[in-house]
């Protein structure tokens, strides 16, 4: 499930969404109730998934990434083409 980072207009906090895609996006702040708008921040996410991993796993993880990376590229390659 993909996860959207929210930044709050009024309080200024960041916090994340995990949300089905096709789904409304959060309008209010689940602090302060405040206005906030979606952050967008893919290769953050992906990129703090993949280090907990690592810890994890070690090295063996580095040809997995690659291959994710590749295909995520391609991905993005259909997306904008
Ligand atoms: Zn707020």
């Amino acid at each position: 499930m993909p996860i959207y980072e929210y930044e709050c207009e009024n309080c200024g906090k960041i916090f994340e969404v995990f949300q089905k895609i096709g789904d409304e996006p959060i309008k209010e702040c689940k602090f302060c109730g405040g206005k906030v708008h979606k952050v967008i921040s893919r290769p953050s996410v992906f990129v703090k998934g993949e280090g907990a991993k690592k810890e994890e796993e070690g090295e063996k993880k580095i040809k997995p990434l690659a291959e994710r990376l590749a295909e995520e590229k391609l991905k993005w390659l259909r997306d904008y083409s």
